[in-house]
């Protein structure tokens, strides 16, 4: 069997990065996989675990003879490492992204990219919270969406190859505009980030309820904001510095919202309520249906033994 590419160049190796090398090496989807981190317990960790064949010290080093280059570091960095492996790319070779957002992707790489290199930015919508190049495993991507957000100018035959890459990775791949992805992430993942760290930080505040009071009830529910809560600091932050606008226009609809349950506790609105609720249940249920979550009783959890 060929492999679908020679070699694969990753930038950054972690959550994200380490999991691509495992699906990559686990599918045979490229003969060699090269790599660079910003440090070097991170690059000798690489090397350790078998993430890459080669490890190189800049970013300009690692790309060199690479047919695929995927950024995997924080949205944050990719203005400078686009500058500084501009001239080693290979001619023809695909570079791509997994980064959070899109619109500023494109507008810090695109600058950089030489002719005759195919820039087609992309998003696994597939995470975890953990972080690092310990924590990838190879079927994180397995029936998750990839979302390409390819430019108008962009070589059919490349966005094709990528969508192909996605594909044996496990992904299923769609293709839109990198405005329209920040506008759709920014609700079903920016937001949702935002309003968990808000809670967590609103707790961690209280003065009447205290640290292990919160601790100790958290099954009550907010134990899932947690989860989400404890996400890499720096990639989120990057996220919402670089997908203001539509961030912050949802969370004006969202307030919104709230305020409109607020007014609906204060008068004794039930019917509001209900139907609010009623119609959120079933967004659960169609998330469900559609294989991203399991139906298992509390999120697939099993219970712990009493202590
Ligand atoms: P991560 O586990 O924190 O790993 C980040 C990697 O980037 C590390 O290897 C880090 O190296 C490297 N890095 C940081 N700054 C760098 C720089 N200036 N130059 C080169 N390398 C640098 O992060 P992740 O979760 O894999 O996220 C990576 C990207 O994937 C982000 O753009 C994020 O938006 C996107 N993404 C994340 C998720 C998710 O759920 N985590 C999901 C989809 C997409 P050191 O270890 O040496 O610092």
């Amino acid at each position: 069997m060929s492999f679908q590419f020679e070699r694969i160049a990753l930038i950054g190796i972690g959550l994200i990065g380490s999991s691509l090398s495992h699906v990559i090496r686990k599918n045979r989807i490229a003969r060699t996989i090269t790599g660079y981190a910003r440090s070097e317990s991170t690059r000798r960790k690489a090397v350790e675990l078998k993430l890459v064949d080669a490890v190189s010290g800049t970013a300009a080093d690692a790309v060199k003879d690479a047919d695929l280059v995927i950024l995997c570091s924080p949205v944050g960095t990719y203005g400078v490492l686009a500058q500084e492996i501009s001239a080693t790319l290979k001619p023809g070779a695909i570079l791509t992204d997994v980064g959070s957002v899109k619109a500023a992707v494109v507008r810090d790489v695109q600058p950089h990219v030489p002719q005759g290199v195919h820039f087609i930015p992309g998003h696994p919508i597939a995470g975890t919270e953990q972080s690092g190049p310990e924590s990838g495993f190879a079927e994180l991507f397995i029936n998750r969406w990839c979302i390409l957000t390819p430019l108008p100018e962009a070589d059919a035959t490349a966005v094709e190859k990528l969508a192909g890459f996605w594909k044996a990775c496990g992904s299923n791949v769609e293709l839109m505009t990198p405005e329209h992805h920040d506008l759709v992430l920014a609700i079903t993942s920016h937001l949702p980030h935002l309003i968990a760290y808000n809670i967590v930080s609103t707790a961690a505040d209280l003065e009447e309820v205290t640290d292990s009071e919160v601790i100790k009830y958290s099954a009550g529910g907010f134990r899932d904001f947690t989860r989400i809560a404890a996400s890499d600091p720096t990639m989120w932050r990057d996220v919402f510095l670089n997908n203001k606008d539509a961030v912050l226009e949802m969370l004006g609809r969202f307030s919104e919202d709230l305020s409109a349950l607020q007014r609906a506790i204060r008068w004794g609105d039930g019917d509001m309520l209900f139907n609010i609720f009623s119609r959120s249940r079933e967004i659960r249920r169609n998330i469900i249906a559609a294989g991203q979550d399991t139906a298992a009783p509390d999120f697939g959890r099993s219970t712990p033994k009493p202590q």
